[in-house]
């Protein structure tokens, strides 16, 4: 139905090889070479002190809210806009989201708006890199210092973005990184728990294992495994990181070709905006992004709309993105309506995604590009 869709998954060509390697290891499930590979690589590029793969970053972000112990009645400080994993997986074990409003320009959290939301009951802070530019994380480390309180970074947009030249995924006690198919890395479905604090090492490993000491068993470090928590099945098959790894090697050939279409959409629809009362990604300086998607502010709900019709007409893809989590039906039982969310619901309405994926061709963005400069408001 689209000539040019909006995503379509990062392949670069040697997944299958490392599939097959991984087939003939004998190993399919969890935990093996592959696994152990990728762990290595992203705890090596993050400065991590261990990296666990899971089944998605949803997966890790419920692991994350198991090993900080989140009871009911915990509050977690959540973006309004964000996807709904980052609260769901906190509400899983009791706690009730208090939603933040983000900023004008990077659409991250409002840190100025963090410290009036805290209250005795909040357990945990969650920024979301939002397109994998980094949120304000010196003043965000501050405040939660201050008050005690662990950050969790979700950090599947940011993975290979910097924030003051450290690594986003190094700042929180936990960081979950997602390997979605719409991700810039991917193997289908999977993600990454990123521990920063060795205290949690071998609960986490616990956790991952159906709550029973395998992975110390494996290790030779217990003579036989046994149930000793409480825990679920959060391990990839080996054969998805074999995917993952060859994505991995290949990181920097990756976020070249992305960092190239992001710039050249950058350079090429600068002037229309300007002309049009379009704003564009504001990325400030101190910021590398992670080159995650490349997205228009319209200037109103119906351009958006208007924008989105148009392009279908051309067989181009777009698509909006996050509805306010404070508005929504479950949003709203926790007293979300009540939430001071005004940039949430005014970029909500106004924000289109463009087409951005490795595969896509110079030709295919140029065309994407002339088509929206002749689209009329
Ligand atoms: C994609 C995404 C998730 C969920 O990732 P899965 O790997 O699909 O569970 C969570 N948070 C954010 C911000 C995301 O973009």
């Amino acid at each position: 139905m689209y000539d040019i869709p909006f995503v379509r998954p990062t392949v670069v060509g040697k997944e299958i090889n490392y599939m097959t390697l991984a087939t003939r290891n004998g190993h399919l499930a969890g935990d093996g070479d592959f696994t152990k590979k990728c762990s290595a690589l992203i705890a090596s590029i993050l400065g991590a002190n261990k990296v666990l793969l899971t089944t998605s970053c949803t997966s890790a972000l419920e692991m994350a809210a198991l090993l900080l112990e989140i009871e009911p009645g915990d509050e977690v400080i959540v973006p309004s806009f964000t996807f709904v994993s980052t609260p769901n997986a906190f509400v899983l074990r009791g706690a009730r989201p208090v939603f933040i409003d983000i900023r004008n320009d990077t659409l991250n959290l409002d840190e100025q708006k963090l410290e009036r939301l805290i209250t005795p009951r909040t357990k945990v802070i969650l920024p979301v890199h939002y397109a994998g530019v980094g949120c304000e994380m010196d003043v965000i480390c501050d405040v939660a210092s201050r008050y005690d309180i662990p950050i969790v970074e979700d950090n599947a947009h940011g993975f290979m973005g910097k924030y003051r030249g450290r690594q986003l995924g190094s700042f929180g006690v936990f960081a979950t990184q997602s390997f979605h198919e719409t991700k810039n890395f991917t193997c289908g479905e999977g993600g990454a728990l990123v521990i920063n604090n060795s205290k949690y090492d071998e609960r986490a490993e616990i956790l991952r294992e159906k709550g029973t000491n395998r992975s110390r068993f494996f290790r030779g470090q217990v003579d036989k495994y046994s149930w000793v928590d409480i825990g679920s099945s959060y391990l990839p098959a080996d054969l998805l990181a074999a995917f993952l790894y060859a994505q991995l090697e290949d990181r920097e050939i990756i976020q070249y070709r992305r960092e190239a279409i992001w710039n050249h959409y950058n350079t090429h629809l600068k002037g229309w905006a300007d002309s049009n009362n379009i704003r564009l990604p504001i990325v400030p300086p101190h910021c590398d992004q992670a080159y995650h998607m490349f997205y228009l502010i319209m200037p109103t709900l119906a351009s958006r709309q208007n924008l989105i019709t148009y392009l279908k007409h051309y067989r181009i893809q777009s698509v909006f993105h996050y509805l306010p989590l404070h508005l929504s039906e479950m949003g709203t039982k926790f007293g979300g309506a009540s939430s001071d969310c005004p940039v949430t619901e005014y970029v909500s309405d106004r924000l289109i995604r463009l087409p951005f994926y490795h595969e896509l061709t110079p030709h295919d963005q140029d065309k994407v590009i002339d088509i929206i400069r002749n689209f009329k408001l």
